[in-house]
């Protein structure tokens, strides 16, 4: 996924779904949540694998709705709105760490929000008496599932229609993905350090700090076992991604790229250029607009080191997510 796109159909990535979010008609009302841009535009980067936790561990359709709820020893427990009777908090937590063990290859994950399985976080605990317990929590299925894979790219549908949460999630579910394959084909050093040099843009953009302490991390790797080192390299990796972008880190790497043109550009195109990466600075612009610039500049002026910059070459033009952000 690096260099010029090519215009073939894209490998689709596995990403698990809550089923509702497909427009599967699994809700406690026997309704769905259908979303669009799930459904539709990840739908051809995405192959999806839906999960309804609730109908998995028996519950009917329609059913009576479930909440999470603060129990007397302060526990949060999942139990009926109208039927204390009912508690699914085992059974759902089971099924989390059993999917989170079967779904090991998945490259991400979009959750339900609010809901007291899927919720990825802020879902509200109540008390006994219906009122709210005055915090919030994270869905029982979720909370187990997350826990078994801690790298794993989650999102909420909701939070999908933030354009810099869009694009922030399909770059690591993209990241991710990568990483996965180059395991799964036998890491090596070489390609591990290969990795590390196609996202160094993309890390920069996102975390510096954390870019170089990965650099320093990968100079000594001829003194620990690769594995044990692969493990850390990921974990950091996977936490600086988790570090949103902003318009000050982008320009720098923006500014970086412009670099490697300083030979061949001439001083009015430079100028251009410049123009474009400070007015996307002060938000004038969409990063589309300078990345599309030199995306043009280095197809006359080809770079090795560019070339395989994954940040400059990773969006796929369908999804737009580079045009709000
Ligand atoms: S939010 Fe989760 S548990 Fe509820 S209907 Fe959707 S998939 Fe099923």
């Amino acid at each position: 996924m690096t260099g010029e796109p090519e215009q073939t159909e894209p490998e689709r990535i596995p990403v698990g779904v809550s089923s509702c979010l497909l427009g599967h008609e699994v809700r406690y009302d026997a309704s769905h949540k259908r979303n669009p841009f799930i459904t539709e535009a990840l739908s051809r980067y995405f192959r999806y694998t839906p999960v309804c936790p609730e109908v998995a561990i028996g519950l009917a359709t329609p059913r009576p709705p479930i909440r999470l709820e603060r129990a007397e020893d302060g526990r949060i427990r999942v139990r009926g709105v109208h039927r204390p009777d009912i508690d699914v908090t085992k059974a759902l937590e089971a099924y989390g760490r059993q999917k989170g063990q079967e779904l090991q290859g998945l490259s991400g994950y979009i959750l339900k929000a609010k809901s007291p399985s899927c919720g990825m976080e802020r879902v509200k605990v109540f008390k006994p008496d219906g009122h709210p317990a005055g915090f919030t929590g994270r869905g029982a299925y979720a909370r187990a599932l997350l826990a078994q894979n801690p790298l794993l790219p989650v999102e909420e549908e909701g939070r999908l229609n933030d354009p810099s949460l869009r694009e922030g999630f399909v770059c690591r579910v993209f990241c991710y993905y990568r990483w996965q394959r180059l395991v799964e084909a036998g890491l090596t050093r070489k390609g591990l350090l290969d990795f590390h040099a196609e996202h160094k843009l993309l890390l920069m953009a996102h975390d510096e700090q954390r870019m170089r302490a990965l650099g320093r991390l990968l100079a000594s790797l001829g003194e620990q076992p690769l594995a044990e080192a692969a493990d850390a390299y990921i974990r950091e990796f996977m936490a600086a991604l988790a570090r949103p972008a902003t318009r000050g880190r982008h320009a720098n790497v923006l500014y970086h790229l412009l670099g490697h043109l300083k030979r061949d550009l001439a001083p009015a195109d430079r100028q251009e250029a410049v123009a474009l990466i400070e007015q996307y600075r002060q938000g004038m612009v969409p990063l589309i607009v300078p990345i599309t610039l030199l995306r043009h500049h280095f197809r006359h002026w080809p770079d090795p080191y560019v070339a395989r910059q994954f940040y400059l070459y990773w969006n796929p033009p369908e999804l737009a997510l580079l045009n709000q952000v």
